[in-house]
């Protein structure tokens, strides 16, 4: 497979003088030149989508609707390739690529069937008012490399449903699938209304600064989110920030551990731990600790192993960049330099390692009670390793999950679910899952806390952000 890969601009397909390849995480070879976006490309791409929304913003819902339906259709002609391609860059399995791109699809025809409606706000003898939901403009989404294609597709999808043109920015790490998956809709929209560019840091800033971009959905780290938000307020664009996250998963001494272990092991290795709400620190009540703690790290060793071939069905898979593979070694190194418990992962890596011995691999890690002010606690690891620490008190586990730095996702475990529930509503998290892992409903509201976000996406209330809310006031 050598597929060719441009920028989308005004339907067309552009090249670039200067290219990158990404780094296959399986193997760490060059995969394909990728075209970068350069200043003259997004001074185009912008132009062509002020000029498109002049039309594209007056048409109504249910045409819009209808094309989300057509998007679907290309992406599941598509989906085999989009799915190799997302594999590649990312260095997930097959059956995790397929994920992105199923969920995609689902994405497209959940919107297509749920939008903004009108509604009356206020009604007297005297006065009748309608809000209605009017569009932004131009949308300038800027992208992640953990789930490209459908953490791309949601802004993509919630632009159009509300009348938006959008513009979006790949992960430099990770743009091969969302830059085809643009090229393969072209013909679908008017010209200009959904364009792409591939670029890294330099490319996101100018989004954040043109004036012809109305509003920034933003999904990343904290520290650049901040950045981009500082940026945004220059030409006080509307800005939607889902950030990092330290999720807090709390086992109760009545959990289901038939249940519980194996759903808490998804919850922290499922795509290598790369997810922004995966369980990334484990609070086990102390009457079941060793019971747990020994079948969760049976579990992982039978179900998490290390798979060199991306066609096995695997959730698990390497780290997908050297950068992060940096930062999740340098906290396994923390965690040895201080003396930590590591129960499993890290001592089976030299014979863990695929026989190629390339690649970014690290087993999963799990590391019985670090400290709570350790870096593996406090900060988000985004990674295969996982602290499993205990607790005995309700108010101290709920004091201890509510770090001042996070606030995206939580889970619950418990047969009692008024005790669940109880400590759900406590925890200062943007969603809170029982007897589950953290796994977003693309129909509901998705959003972060504190510093884990600013608004949020998804559902009928994530759709508010794409748009003014404009009130008509009715004499009678
Ligand atoms: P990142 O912040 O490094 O990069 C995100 C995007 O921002 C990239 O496209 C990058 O090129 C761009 N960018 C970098 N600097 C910029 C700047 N100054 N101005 C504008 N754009 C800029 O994040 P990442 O490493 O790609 O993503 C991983 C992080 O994302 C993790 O912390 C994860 O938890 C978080 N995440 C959050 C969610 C969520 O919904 N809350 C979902 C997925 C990932």
């Amino acid at each position: 497979m050598q597929p060719q890969f441009f920028n989308v601009i005004n339907d067309e397909l552009r090249g670039s003088e200067k290219t990158h390849a990404v780094t296959d995480p399986r193997t760490e070879e060059n995969l394909w030149p990728c075209p970068i976006a350069s200043t003259d490309d997004f001074e185009d791409a912008v132009a062509a989508a002020r000029k498109a929304f002049t039309t594209w913003s007056r048409t109504t819902v249910a045409e819009r609707q209808a094309l989300l339906v057509k998007l679907a259709e290309v992406l599941e002609q598509n989906a085999g390739e989009l799915a190799e391609i997302l594999a590649r860059e990312t260095g997930k399995s097959q059956i995790v690529a397929s994920i992105d791109v199923n969920g995609s699809i689902a994405q497209c025809l959940y919107y297509s069937q749920n939008a903004l409606e009108d509604e009356v706000q206020f009604e007297d003898e005297t006065t009748k008012v309608v809000a209605t939901h009017i569009p932004l403009g131009v949308v300038g989404a800027i992208c992640p490399w953990n789930f490209p294609l459908i953490l791309s597709n949601i802004k993509v999808v919630a632009s159009l449903v509300t009348g938006n043109c959008v513009i979006l920015k790949p992960s430099p790490f990770t743009p091969y699938a969302v830059m085809k998956w643009t090229e393969l809709s072209r013909g679908i929209l008017p010209p200009g209304v959904f364009q792409v560019l591939n670029g890294g840091a330099d490319l996101g800033a100018l989004m954040t600064l043109h004036p012809g971009i109305d509003k920034i959905s933003f999904t990343g780290t904290t520290a650049t989110g901040k950045r981009v938000m500082a940026s945004c307020a220059k030409t006080l664009k509307k800005v939607t920030l889902e950030l990092a996250g330290n999720d807090a998963c709390i086992v109760c001494a009545d959990a289901d551990l038939d249940r519980a272990v194996p759903s808490v092991a998804s919850g922290g290795f499922f795509n290598a731990g790369q997810v922004c709400v995966a369980s990334k620190r484990i609070y086990v009540h102390e009457s079941i600790y060793d019971d747990f703690l020994a079948r969760l790290v049976k579990e992982v060793e039978a179900s998490y192993a290390i798979q060199e071939d991306s066609a096995a069905p695997s959730v698990f898979g390497p780290v997908s960049n050297k950068m992060q593979f940096d930062v999740v070694k340098g906290i396994i190194e923390d965690c040895r330099a201080n003396g930590y418990n590591i129960v499993s992962g890290a001592a089976a890596a030299a014979s863990a390692k695929p026989a190629t011995a390339k690649g970014f691999w690290l087993p999963p890690t799990i590391v019985s009670k670090p400290p709570e002010n350790s870096v593996l606690v406090k900060e988000e690891q985004f990674g295969p390793i996982l602290p499993i620490l205990s607790w005995s008190d309700e108010d101290d586990v709920v004091r201890r999950s509510n770090l001042a730095n996070a606030g995206l996702g939580a889970s619950v475990y418990s047969a009692d679910l008024a005790q669940a529930e109880r400590i759900a509503r406590r925890l200062e998290a943007g969603g809170v899952w029982i007897n589950q892992f953290e796994r977003p409903n693309f129909g509901a509201f998705f959003g972060g806390i504190k510093d884990s976000g600013f608004g949020g996406e998804m559902g009928k209330q994530g759709l508010l952000s794409y748009a003014y809310t404009q009130c008509l006031h009715f004499a009678k």
